[in-house]
C-alpha cells in the first residue's frame, strides 16, 4: 500500500524472484486512501481462493490501517511471512511450517556455512517480532545459549565481545564497530541502512569488523537476498500445504 520506496525495491525483487523459480505472482498495489476494511476485503478474498498458496502484505502499512488487524487477516496456512500470531506460537514450541523469512536466511547461511551452533554464545542485538524474537529462537533450537540486547540493554560491547555468533538487527548504520566484536566471531549484519541514495551500509561497521571476525556477512549482498529466497521456500511449502487442504 502507498508509495514507499524501500518497499518498491522489495516487492520487485520478489516478483523477480518468482519468475526467476517460476512462481506466479499477483501484485495488487493498492492507493495510500485504501480503507483497513477494503485491504481486509481483499486478503479475505485471496484467503478463500484455492489458487493462491501464499499470501504477503507488503509492510510497512500507512498509518490509518492497523498492521496487526492486517496481519490477523491473512490465513496462517497462506502466512508466507510467518507473522501470523499462530504462525508466530509454532516457532516458539518449534513445530513450524513458516519462520519468518529473514531469520530463516540468516540460519540457512549459518548452516550452509558449516556452522555449529550448539553450545555456543549467540548474541542478537535488536529484539523485533520480524527478525530480533524469531532470531534467537531459532539459535535456541539449534541449542545455541541466546542472549538477546535491545535499546535498553546496559553495557552492550560487553555482550557483543562474549558473542561466538552475533546478529546485529538494530537498524542504525555501522552500530557494531570492531573492537565490539570477539576475535573469530560469525557476525551475521541484518541491517540495511541508506546513508546516501545509491548507498547502502549494514549495522557493522564492515571495516574495522572485517579483521576481527572469523566470518562476517556483507551489505548489501549477505542477508538481503537469503531473504527473498527463504521467502521462496515458504511459498513452495504453502503451495504443498494448501494442495492437500
Ligand atoms: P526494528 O526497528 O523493529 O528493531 C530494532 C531493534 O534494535 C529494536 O528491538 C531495538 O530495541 C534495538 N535497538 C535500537 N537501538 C538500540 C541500541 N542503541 N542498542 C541496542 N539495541 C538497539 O528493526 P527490524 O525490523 O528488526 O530491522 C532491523 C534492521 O534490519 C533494519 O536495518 C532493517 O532495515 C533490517 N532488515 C533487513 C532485512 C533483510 O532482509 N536483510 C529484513 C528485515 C529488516
Amino acid at each position: 500500500m502507498g508509495e514507499d520506496p524501500a518497499s518498491q525495491v522489495y516487492v520487485r525483487n520478489k516478483k523477480l524472484a518468482c519468475e526467476y523459480i517460476g512462481i506466479n505472482s499477483f501484485e495488487y498495489l493498492l492507493p495510500e486512501s485504501t480503507t483497513q476494511k477494503e485491504l481486509i476485503e481483499l486478503i479475505e478474498k485471496l484467503n478463500n481462493d484455492d489458487t493462491v498458496s501464499g499470501i504477503l502484505c507488503q509492510l510497512p502499512v500507512p498509518e490509518h490501517i492497523n498492521e496487526e488487524a492486517v496481519i490477523n487477516a491473512i490465513d496462517p496456512k497462506k502466512d508466507v511471512d510467518a507473522f501470523h500470531p499462530v504462525n508466530v506460537g509454532r516457532i516458539m514450541t518449534g513445530n513450524y511450517d513458516f519462520v519468518p523469512c529473514t531469520p530463516a536466511g540468516v540460519m540457512e547461511l549459518i548452516n550452509e556455512s558449516g556452522i555449529d551452533v550448539s553450545g555456543k554464545e549467540c548474541v542478537v542485538v535488536g529484539r523485533s517480532n520480524i527478525v530480533g524474537k524469531p532470531m534467537s529462537m531459532l539459535l535456541l533450537h539449534k541449542n545455541g545459549t541466546v542472549t538477546i540486547c535491545h535499546s535498553k540493554t546496559q553495557n552492550l560491547a560487553e555482550k557483543t565481545r562474549n558473542a561466538d555468533i552475533l546478529v546485529a538487527a538494530v537498524g542504525i548504520a555501522n552500530f557494531i564497530k570492531g573492537d565490539m566484536i570477539k576475535p573469530g566471531a560469525v557476525v551475521i549484519d541484518v541491517g540495511i541502512n541508506r546513508i546516501a541514495p545509491k548507498v547502502l551500509v549494514g549495522d557493522v561497521e564492515f571495516e574495522s569488523a572485517k579483521d576481527v571476525a572469523a566470518a562476517i556477512t556483507p551489505v548489501p549482498g549477505g542477508v538481503g537476498p537469503m531473504t527473498v529466497a527463504m521467502l521462496m521456500k515458504n511459498t513452495l511449502k504453502a503451495a504443498e500445504i494448501n494442495k492437500t487442504k
